[in-house]
């Protein structure tokens, strides 16, 4: 168990578990991109150590770029999300594979589905390493998937919880006694 600020995580998933979701991704995308040279758009900054681990495993010709969004405050997602930063300019004509650390309600992904669909890509495709199936509550259909996980808090391997916890190399779960503590 570890604390952060005021909450307590347990252990979710271990390193090996979390490469093994990174490889299977880059392996289903090589076998459609290998001869394409896709842009990788990754999403900051919870996308930072999936997108380094994943070039890592994509031998394969392709760009990188990234865009900044934010939807979440503390534990839950504000339904605010902002762009913070515009990669139109580079794209016009290419196959462009979205790279996110987590699909929680969909409202973040709405947005880059709407920024994209304003520029003349040639395709658009979603990679998620996590997906909250369970509350997942949009129209697009999730490209890749890493792995689906329950709808629990994560921190951990980039994701943050009010911005500590990103350098953990594993990822943790909220423990359920926090969730008591926060209904009381
Ligand atoms: P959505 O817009 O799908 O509700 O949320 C997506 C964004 O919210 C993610 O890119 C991520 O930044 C954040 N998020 C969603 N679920 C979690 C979670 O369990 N833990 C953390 N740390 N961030 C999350």
């Amino acid at each position: 168990m570890i604390k952060i600020h005021d909450k307590l995580f347990k252990p979710y998933l271990s390193e090996a578990q979390i490469l093994k979701a990174v490889k299977k991704i880059a392996q289903e995308i090589a076998l459609d991109y290998k001869d394409v040279t896709p842009i990788f758009v990754g999403v900051l900054n919870g996308s930072f150590m999936f997108v380094s681990d994943f070039l890592k495993e994509y031998q394969y010709p392709c760009e990188v770029s990234f865009v900044k969004l934010s939807s979440y405050q503390g534990l839950t997602s504000t339904g605010i999300v902002e762009t913070l930063l515009d990669v139109s300019e580079d794209i016009e004509g290419r196959s462009v594979i979205i790279l996110e650390d987590i699909i929680d309600t969909g409202r973040t992904l709405q947005q880059l589905v709407n920024l994209f669909s304003t520029t003349n890509v040639k395709e658009f495709k979603i990679a998620s390493l996590f997906y909250k199936s369970e509350i997942y509550n949009g129209e697009y259909t999730i490209d890749y998937v890493g792995l689906e996980i329950s709808d629990d808090f994560i921190v951990g391997y980039g994701l943050d919880y009010n911005e500590l916890g990103r350098n953990l190399r594993e990822v943790y779960q909220l423990n359920h006694t926090n969730m008591i503590n926060l209904v009381l």
